[in-house]
């Protein structure tokens, strides 16, 4: 089963390459802020206990998380292997992961840090649409009204509550401090492989899979 952990701070593309590499190899796409932006909508338990943290751009805590990929893990045995996009971003999730993972006599295979600058987060972010029913994200730099439906099933977009720029700063802050100790985490255990995420989203999966090699 082959494990794969994209790192990187929010809006460097990870989601969008994540969606793009499950569709290649056949591996699980699992994004923990898509199943819980999913339980915010449903008004489950789970999505009760997030919704504040989500809108204050602040981490949920820890259990909750490794609560909810241990759930997912397990629903999905029979997958080739997964990409988590978006989790570990604290040491004790990285360590929750691990322990996770070893009772199945597994390990993390590669953990891919997506190398974005903060100014370009800040563009990206505020160009960001989403579709609410297939979780498509779209970037559109300039004129914001020449594209307002998905292309794949024509639900009009939106946009993300947290990526409103008050709340950008405070993620790209919780960022720099709860979940980039992890990228030496993972540089220790010999498994970090970094890419320039600055280029367009094609050049950025070409180097993807040149790091997966
Ligand atoms: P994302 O879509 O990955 O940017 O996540 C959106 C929000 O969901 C984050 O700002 C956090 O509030 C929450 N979240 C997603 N993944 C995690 C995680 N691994 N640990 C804690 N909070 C998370």
């Amino acid at each position: 089963m082959k494990i794969i952990v994209f790192l990187g701070p929010p809006g460097s593309g990870k989601g969008t390459q994540a969606a793009r590499l499950s569709q290649h190899s056949g591996l699980v796409h699992l994004s923990t802020g898509d199943l819980l932006r999913t339980a915010v909508k449903d008004g489950s338990d789970l999505g009760h206990a997030a919704d504040g943290f989500m809108k204050r751009g602040e981490l949920v805590p820890d259990v909750i998380l490794i609560g909810l990929v241990e759930h997912q893990i397990a629903q999905n045995l029979s997958a080739a292997g997964f990409i988590f996009d978006g989790f570990p971003r604290t040491i004790p999730q990285a360590d929750g992961l691990k322990q996770m993972l070893k009772r199945n006599g597994r390990s993390v295979s590669a953990a891919i840090l997506f190398k974005v600058d903060s100014e370009e987060v800040v563009r990206r972010l505020s160009a960001r649409w989403s579709c609410p029913a297939c979780g498509a994200i779209y970037t559109v730099i300039g004129d914001n009204g020449s594209i307002s439906m998905c292309e794949k099933d024509s639900s009009a977009l939106t946009r993300r509550h947290d990526d409103d720029p008050a709340v950008v700063q405070n993620r790209l802050a919780v960022y720099e401090e709860q979940t980039k100790p992890i990228e030496n985490y993972y540089r220790v255990e010999s498994v970090l492989r970094e890419i320039d995420a600055q280029q367009t989203p094609e050049e950025v999966f070409k180097a993807l899979l040149q790091a997966l090699l």
